[in-house]
């Protein structure tokens, strides 16, 4: 079985995200690989070991998205395709898709696996969109994935517990944090992670021009969430009760 992986590159999450003054995040240093990305490469590879199949991973983004890539290569995919062009800077959700779904278009594939949203951008809308463009069944919120008999059948998780989704192969599936436990790439898998193929591309490699791919929409302003407030102490006394109960009111909450 052929799987492919979606994988961001996004700046350290451990640091603090800037922003440019054209609002697009700033990506100086190495980025790393999404870790809700880290559940899709580990789904991936747990399904090629039980079929004897490969797992490709896709990225777009620009250079420093090369140390996520070889995360997931560390970790046991198989081979690689990073899309990277200065058209491509700004790109929104649409054209990301139109990229990726160009990318994965030129090799056979029986599963395509990402992410539910990306930590930086969460949209949540890319996965579907690529979906569509592939002309291929999309299952979204997967806690559990297996293939039988050329049949994707996920657990889709809600709120109220997990629907059973089934849909044929060629399909795409987005998992949750609860589809798999991410492996520790080893220091052989780093080491033989050099060495995998890591295939670069642009965009005309694609045969998408940049008129195709220019952002439809772009951020035009950006606020910083209100800090809270203080917050109230009601001390014990004769009307903390009705004080308490005026609070709760006036937050409609009784
Ligand atoms: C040169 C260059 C500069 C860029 N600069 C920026 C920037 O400044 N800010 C910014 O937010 N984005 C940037 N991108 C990336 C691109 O704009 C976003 O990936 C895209 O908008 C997707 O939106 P999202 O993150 O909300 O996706 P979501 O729909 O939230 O992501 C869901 C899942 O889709 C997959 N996915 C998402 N994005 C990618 C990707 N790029 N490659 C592979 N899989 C992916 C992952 O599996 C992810 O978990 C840049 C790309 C390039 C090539």
């Amino acid at each position: 079985m052929q799987v492919v992986v979606l994988v961001k590159s996004i700046p350290d999450p451990s640091g603090e995200a800037k922003l440019g003054p054209d609002f697009l995040v700033i990506r100086e240093g190495d980025g790393v690989l999404d870790p809700g990305d880290e559940y899709a490469v580990e789904a991936a590879l747990t399904l090629a070991e039980a079929s004897g199949g490969e797992v490709a991973v896709v990225s777009m983004g620009p250079a420093n998205a090369a140390s996520a890539i070889r995360r997931a290569l560390a970790m046991g995919a198989h081979r690689a395709t990073h899309i990277s062009d200065e058209a491509l800077r700004g790109a929104d959700a649409l054209a990301t898709a139109k990229v990726l779904a160009a990318a994965v278009r030129r090799s056979p594939f029986d599963l395509v696996l990402a992410g539910v949203e990306s930590t930086d951008g969460y949209t949540g809308t890319l996965p579907m969109t690529v979906a569509e463009m592939l002309g291929v069944p999309s299952a979204t919120f997967a806690r559990k994935v297996e293939v039988t008999a050329g049949v994707a059948r996920v657990e889709r998780q809600t709120e109220a517990g997990y629907d059973v989704v089934e849909c044929a192969l060629p399909a795409l599936v987005t998992v949750t944090a609860s589809a798999a436990e991410p492996r520790f790439p080893t220091l052989k898998g780093i080491m033989s992670a050099r060495s995998k193929p890591l295939e670069q591309l642009a965009l005309a490699d694609l045969g998408l021009s940049p008129a195709e791919v220019a952002p439809t929409q772009r951020v035009v302003a950006v606020e910083a969430t209100a800090e809270k407030g203080p917050g109230e102490v009601i001390q014990a006394g004769d009307d903390d009760a009705a004080r308490i109960a005026d609070l709760l009111a006036e937050a409609k909450v009784i």
